[in-house]
């Protein structure tokens, strides 16, 4: 069914190249090898990465379905491709967060690692021209991307998919630090959770050292095997 897909190239973006195929509601998203930080001003080809966030990604959505929320995930149909709904996304961020650290630490001057009780959800406009900067709901709604209902929709499902990630991976002894989720609407206009989850949108340390073991290894310069060991080490931890 998907063999010529190859000819119906719809898209590519840092990360990523989708497919159209013969069901028009339907989409193939070829995970690539390059890591890119600070809204791509820094790249490079990081052998083996697509493959490993592939699966990453493949075992995270599972696990969000499985929960009964809907998502634009389908099967993963080779090492390095999955099948998607295809989605209208909003051209938002979604990041959660139950640590401080990054963006957050430096816009409120609070230390990095200090825990957050009660998770905060932060919107960010996906617009890599401007950086993709910090707003609000009255922004989104403003920049007519999204409804209040729809935010509020969003804000609901995204701190139950962090509750079901951080309980996950802290079983599997990872912390989870914070995540970033985008969100698109299907031709049914529900509201389905897009993307990928993997070290490349999430911060992930190792419970007993706090080690990083996601895209701040590349942000603060490891070397490219010191990287790569860290998504591999993810995707052990996880894939048992
Ligand atoms: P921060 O706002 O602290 O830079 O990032 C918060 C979380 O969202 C981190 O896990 C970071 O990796 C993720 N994140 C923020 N913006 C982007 C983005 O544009 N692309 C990806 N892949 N992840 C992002």
């Amino acid at each position: 069914m998907y063999i010529n897909y190859k000819n119906n190239f719809l898209f590519e973006g840092k990360t990523k190249k989708i497919y159209n195929t013969d069901n028009l509601n339907e989409i193939i998203i070829h995970y690539k090898d390059i890591i890119t930080s600070f809204d791509g001003d820094k790249k490079q080809i990081l052998n083996q990465k697509g493959i490993i966030n592939n699966k990453i990604s493949a075992i995270m959505f599972n696990l969000i379905n499985s929960f009964g929320i809907k998502t634009h995930f389908i099967r993963r149909i080779n090492n390095r491709e999955q099948l998607c709904n295809k989605l209208d996304l909003f051209t938002l961020e979604f990041v959660i967060r139950n640590i401080v650290f990054g963006s957050m630490s430096k816009r409120l001057g609070i230390k990095e690692g200090v825990y957050i009780q009660n998770p905060i959800f932060e919107i960010f406009y996906k617009n890599d021209f401007l950086k993709d900067p910090f707003i609000n709901h009255d922004h989104a709604v403003f920049l007519k991307i999204i409804s209040y209902e729809e935010l509020n929709i969003i804000n609901r499902i995204s701190l139950d998919i962090n509750k079901i990630i951080k309980k996950f991976l802290f079983d599997k002894n990872i912390i989870l630090v914070d995540l970033k989720l985008e969100f698109g609407k299907n031709q049914e206009q529900d509201i389905l959770l897009a993307d990928e989850i993997s070290p490349d949108t999430c911060r992930l340390w190792d419970k007993a050292t706090n080690k990083k073991l996601d895209k701040d290894c590349f942000r603060i310069g490891y070397s490219n095997e010191e990287i790569i060991n860290a998504y591999m080490e993810v995707l052990n931890k996880i894939d048992k």
